[in-house]
């Protein structure tokens, strides 16, 4: 039976015509001023959503009756309301496993361009500033070697360790809720607690999801208690950081530099300090963002929309929809 699917982020065409074989599909972004109206127009007879990049809480839900299934082309689900979309028996549905790879190269590019101050030295370069050699005070620092932090030892965070361990020499330790086997790895990381990695690590990357337990995680106690003149990147979700605390421990020189892929608020604001900080790398929030990936999220994420709306069991369910709890199907059921 055709059902009515609205596609509220573009898709590629190839996926976007797979979606039309078998459905009436509505193409409105909510975030494209001329398209917003159109996308609340198509949200009462819609029966599945695809999309990134928007939140869906109980307001937009209560404008959805037939509502059977939202397919998010991303792996956090942090811009759901988890606990509305279980009250309403909302399958919801993303993409883990497809942008693993690709994450961990963009927190591994931070890290390495925060400590090796390449943006910098680059601009240097492109102003025409580069007249001398560099003075010691536009050195940077080694990463070989350096005691690297993964705070979430997930997909993600395992993808950067592996960097880090094999290929640069790095000790890692990380914090996560359980301990996590690597074979490849034994011996080169350890499962510590937050409270114990902070003050060892070089260098720490936030890798974990956005939930009540994790909002403003990286505060100024905490950055406080990392070693003076770490480093800090933050490649998972900008409300997981104390953006204030940090800009102190980046002026007090407590941090010696931050790379930031994510925001608390997106588009970062132009009035916002960080945007220009000396010391901060910040990108636009494009951990995932090649053509490859991006491709792939969106293949997977349709044919998660296709199943559920044909009534089979999508490939990559967000199962126990509890906030604050979010637990993922087994392995067999993602995309690896
Ligand atoms: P994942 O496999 O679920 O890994 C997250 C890990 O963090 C899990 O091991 C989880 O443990 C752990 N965790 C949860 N709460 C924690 C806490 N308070 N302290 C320490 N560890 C905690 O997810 P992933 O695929 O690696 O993705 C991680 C996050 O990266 C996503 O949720 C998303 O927000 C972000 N992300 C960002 C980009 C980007 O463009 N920058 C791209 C992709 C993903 P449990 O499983 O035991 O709860």
């Amino acid at each position: 039976m055709r059902k009515n699917v609205l596609v509220f982020r573009e898709l590629p065409d190839d996926q976007l015509a797979r979606l039309q074989a078998a459905h009436q599909v509505t193409v409105a972004n909510p975030r494209v001023a001329e398209q917003r109206d159109a996308f609340f127009a198509a949200l009462p007879a819609a029966q599945g959503l695809i999309g990134s990049s928007f939140s869906i809480d109980e307001s937009v839900l209560a404008q959805a009756p037939w509502l059977e299934v939202v397919s998010s082309i991303s792996v956090g689900v942090d811009n759901y309301d988890l606990q509305a979309f279980r009250q309403r028996g909302i399958v919801l549905t993303h993409t883990p496993g497809v942008l693993t790879e690709t994450t961990a190269d963009t927190i591994f590019a931070l890290v390495m361009a925060s400590s090796r101050r390449i943006v910098a030295l680059a601009n240097l370069v492109r102003e025409g500033r580069w007249t001398s050699n560099i003075d010691t005070s536009l050195f940077g620092w080694d990463v070989h070697g350096k005691t690297l932090g993964i705070v979430g030892f997930g997909r993600i965070g395992q993808a950067v360790a592996r960097r880090a361990a094999l290929g640069f020499g790095m000790p890692v330790l990380y914090s996560n809720p359980r301990a996590v086997e690597l074979p490849e790895l034994i011996g080169r990381m350890s499962h510590v607690s937050l409270d114990t990695l902070l003050p060892r690590a070089d260098i720490v990357v936030s890798t974990v999801p956005l939930t009540d337990s994790t909002r403003g995680m990286m505060n100024a106690q905490r950055f406080a208690s990392m070693k003076r003149g770490a480093i800090f990147v933050n490649g998972s979700r900008g409300a997981v950081v104390d953006e204030t605390a940090l800009l102190a421990a980046l002026d007090s020189g407590q941090l010696r530099a931050a790379g930031l892929d994510v925001f608390a608020v997106e588009p970062l604001p132009l009035d916002s300090p960080l945007r220009i900080h000396p010391h901060v790398t910040a990108l636009p929030h494009i951990g995932s963002a090649t053509h490859e990936t991006r491709y792939a999220m969106a293949e997977l994420a349709t044919s998660n929309l296709l199943q559920a709306l044909a009534g089979q069991r999508p490939t990559c369910t967000v199962a126990n929809h509890a906030a604050g709890s979010i637990k993922i199907l087994g392995d067999s059921d993602r995309l690896r």
